[in-house]
C-alpha cells in the first residue's frame, strides 16, 4: 500500500477510546468532555478495521487512546489482534499507555501476544506527577511498570519535556529508566486541542540536548523502531534515548503510519485535520468491499507533511482522540 509520495503504509494506530482516568495538562482540560459512548465503536468493529488494514499489508498496529486500558473488555480486542500475528501480514501489536491499570492486564497481554508497551511517565516525584496528570497516583504507575517487566513486556518510556514542569528531571529520568533496562525516549509538546494553552511548557529538545551533553555522551544510533524518533546511545548508562522533535526536525518524509479514531475516523496525517470516515462503509455492509476503496482512497490524500507551529493550534483536535 503506497501513498502519493511513494511511502509504504505498514503502520496503524489505533484510538480505542478517548476516555482516560488522568488529566495530563498537556492533553486534556480538568473537565474534559469525552464522545457520547454511542458514536464510539464497539471491539469487534475496531477489530474488523485493523484487520482490513492488515490485509492492505499494515504489520504493525498500536493500540492507544485516550488510555487504552480503560476501554471495558479492552482484553478482547488484544486477543483478537494477537491471534493474527504470524498468520498473516500482521507482526506486531503493542499498546502506549499510562501504566495505571498494567498492574492488573500485563500477564493478559503478553499471553495475547503483546511483547513491547510504551508508557508515559513524566516524573518520578508522586506531586510532580500529581500535578501534571491532576489526578495519577505514582505508585500506581510503577508497579504496573514492574508488572510489565515482570510478565516479560519490554517496556519503554515516553516522556513530555515540559519546560518549569519537569525540565529538571530529565537526566534522573533517563538514568532511572537506563538503570531499570528500559529504552527511554523524550517527546516535545506539540499544539494540539483548543481551550487553555498547551504550549505554556513549551521546551524544545534541542535545548535538553544541550543539557545532557554536559553530563552525557550521546552518539547517534541507526536504531529505528518504526516510528519517528531518532535514538542515541548513551556511554554513561550503556541506554538508548529516543528524541521526538515534530516542532523541530521534519519528520515527515519518512512517515508510514495513518491514524484510526474510536469513532472510525481515519487520519492521513497528526498535524492535519483531513480525514476520511470508515464508519459508514464498515457498517454498510458484512463483507469488506466498500471498507477497503474508503481506505485506499483515503490513503491517495496522506499529505507531504504537517504544517506544526508553535504559537497555534495546528489543529483543534487533542491528542486523545487521535493518540498521539
Ligand atoms: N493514555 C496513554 C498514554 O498517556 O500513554 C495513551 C494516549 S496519549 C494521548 C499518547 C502519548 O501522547 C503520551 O505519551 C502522551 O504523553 C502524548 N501526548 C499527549 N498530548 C501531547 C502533546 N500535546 N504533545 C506531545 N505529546 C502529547
Ligand atoms: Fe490520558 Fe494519556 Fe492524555 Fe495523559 S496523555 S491525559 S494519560 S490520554
Amino acid at each position: 500500500m503506497l501513498d502519493p509520495f511513494g511511502r509504504r503504509l505498514t503502520y496503524l494506530r489505533v484510538s480505542v477510546t478517548d476516555r482516560c482516568d488522568l488529566r495530563c495538562v498537556y492533553c486534556m482540560s480538568d473537565d474534559q468532555t469525552f464522545l457520547p459512548r454511542a458514536d464510539v465503536l464497539g471491539l469487534d468493529e475496531i477489530e474488523r478495521l485493523c484487520l482490513a488494514f492488515v490485509d492492505k499489508g499494515v504489520e504493525r498496529l498500536r493500540i492507544t487512546g485516550g488510555e487504552p486500558l480503560v476501554r471495558k473488555n479492552v482484553m478482547r480486542l488484544f486477543e483478537g489482534l494477537g491471534a493474527k500475528i504470524g498468520s498473516t501480514a500482521l507482526k506486531e501489536v503493542t499498546l502506549t499507555t499510562n501504566g495505571t491499570q498494567l498492574s492488573n492486564y500485563a500477564r493478559g497481554l503478553f499471553d495475547a501476544g503483546v511483547r513491547r508497551v510504551n508508557v508515559s511517565l513524566d516524573s518520578l516525584d508522586s506531586d510532580r506527577f500529581r500535578a501534571i496528570t491532576r489526578r495519577g497516583d505514582l505508585s500506581q504507575v510503577l508497579a504496573g511498570i514492574d508488572a510489565a517487566a515482570q510478565a516479560g513486556l519490554q517496556v519503554k518510556i515516553n516522556t513530555v519535556a515540559l519546560k518549569d514542569l519537569n525540565e529538571d528531571e530529565l537526566p534522573d529520568l533517563m538514568r532511572w529508566a537506563h538503570g531499570n533496562g528500559f529504552d527511554i525516549t523524550f517527546i516535545e509538546t506539540m499544539p494540539m486541542g483548543e481551550g487553555e494553552d498547551r504550549t505554556a511548557h513549551y521546551l524544545p529538545l534541542s535545548d535538553v540536548r544541550k543539557t545532557l551533553a554536559r553530563e552525557f555522551s550521546l552518539a547517534e544510533s541507526l536504531h529505528r523502531t518504526g516510528g519517528p524518533a531518532r535514538y542515541f546511545q548513551v556511554a554513561e548508562t550503556g541506554g538508548r534515548l529516543g528524541l521526538i522533535t515534530p516542532l523541530t526536525h521534519n519528520f515527515c518524509e519518512s512517515c508510514n503510519r495513518v491514524r484510526l479514531t474510536c469513532t472510525g475516523m481515519l487520519y492521513m496525517c497528526l498535524g492535519q485535520d483531513d480525514n476520511a470516515d470508515l464508519r459508514a462503509p464498515l457498517r454498510a455492509s458484512a463483507d469488506n468491499a466498500l471498507l477497503d476503496v474508503a481506505i485506499t482512497e483515503a490513503l491517495q490524500r496522506k499529505p507531504r507533511g504537517h504544517d506544526f507551529v508553535i504559537g497555534r493550534a495546528a489543529t483543534a483536535r487533542p491528542m486523545s482522540l487521535t493518540g498521539g
